[in-house]
């Protein structure tokens, strides 16, 4: 069986010599485990912070193992009573062909409800990013007006779709190409912008429209997003701030945004937040998530890269931008 290893340390940008390709005997299963052929994995921009010697919320990438992440697959050998051969599950055993698995550390997910790839996406982990990150953290209320980065990404695109649908009067997006834009006006944004086509704040601005200012900022990117950001937000405006991919491959320490005392006289709030804290919503988000996609009035793009071999590639190109929504390997 195959797996991605990580070789080295990325310095700045990770690059395909930081991967290894490596091929391995799967071990037998002892009692209560079950063999799991992966169908479909996930890259993930947090995937870079693992891959630094750092201390954080998820700990580093060892060395000359297999990565790990998000994965779907379908349990081909069982030794356990809970998961069946057939059943389509969920874990965290991606960036290898086969996966051996605890049986607890298995989810079985319905492929009658969605394919099983919107698991890693609309339906998973990055779905509830999106609806805590606006509803819970940012405390979303109708009528505000919202803006979100990376917004033509896989968590970005369903958090003004999610804004939209929650009764927003406004809402904006951010992303890094004409194609990208476009997609966003389609999805129903009432404005985007090509972050690549002038300072972020002078777009934000021209984008605003009617409105004063925002109400709620869905912070991706970090860095000038976040400071334009700051600079429009209204009274009481707040800030979930759930990555900041524009700083992932710094070598350096970035500037912080140079207006933050705005928040001061403005009374903003600025929250950070991990997904893994608000399991508390995966219930009522799931009943929600799956209406919204059958209804139509979200819809969730997929950027499909094939084999494992080209996982380290789709990775790289993650960081890059290449993806629209959400980036998916699939395991042939
Ligand atoms: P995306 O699908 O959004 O993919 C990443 C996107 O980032 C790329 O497509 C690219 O799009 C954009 N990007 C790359 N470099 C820059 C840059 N310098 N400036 C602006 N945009 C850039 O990934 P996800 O939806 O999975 O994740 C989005 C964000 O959410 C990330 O910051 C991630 O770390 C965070 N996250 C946080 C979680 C949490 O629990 N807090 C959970 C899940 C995700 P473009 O072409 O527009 O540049």
């Amino acid at each position: 069986t195959r797996e991605v290893q990580l070789a080295s340390r990325p310095q700045g940008e990770p690059v395909a010599e930081n991967f290894r390709l490596h091929e391995s005997e799967l071990p037998a299963l002892l009692a209560g485990q079950i063999l799991v052929r992966n169908t479909a994995m996930s890259v993930d921009p947090y995937m870079r912070g693992r891959m630094n010697d750092v201390k954080s919320y998820s700990p580093p990438f060892a060395l000359n193992v297999a990565l790990d992440g998000g994965a779907v697959g379908e349990v081909i050998s069982s030794r356990s009573s809970a998961h069946q051969v057939g059943d389509v599950v969920l874990h965290s055993l991606g960036w290898r062909d086969y996966a051996v698995l605890a049986d607890a550390d298995a989810r079985t997910v319905d492929p009658a409800l969605a394919h099983p790839t919107a698991f890693l996406g609309a339906l998973g982990m990055t779905g509830l990013t999106a609806y805590a990150g606006l509803t819970e953290v940012a405390a979303f209320k109708p009528g505000d007006t919202v803006f979100v980065s990376g917004a033509a990404g896989a968590v970005g695109s369903l958090v003004g779709q999610i804004a939209k649908n929650l009764g927003a009067a406004r809402v904006i997006g951010s992303a890094g190409s004409a194609e990208k834009v476009a997609r966003l006006l389609e999805l129903g944004f009432d404005a985007a912008f090509n972050y690549h086509d002038g300072p972020v704040k002078d777009q934000l601005k021209a984008a605003l429209g009617e409105a004063s200012g925002i109400d709620v900022y869905f912070d991706n990117v970090g860095g000038d997003h976040l400071e334009a950001a700051i600079s429009v937000l209204n009274r009481f405006g707040r800030v979930a701030m759930c990555g900041a991919i524009s700083q992932y491959n710094s070598t350096a320490p970035v500037p912080g945004p140079a207006n933050l005392a705005l928040a001061i006289g403005k009374q903003l709030t600025l929250k950070g937040f991990i997904v893994g804290s608000y399991q508390h919503l995966a219930g009522e988000f799931a009943t929600k998530m799956a209406g919204w996609l059958s209804d139509g009035t979200i819809r969730f793009d997929e950027t499909f890269v094939h084999g494992l071999e080209n996982a380290p590639q789709a990775f790289i190109d993650l960081l890059r931008g290449a993806n629209t929504g959400k980036m998916v390997v699939v395991l042939d």
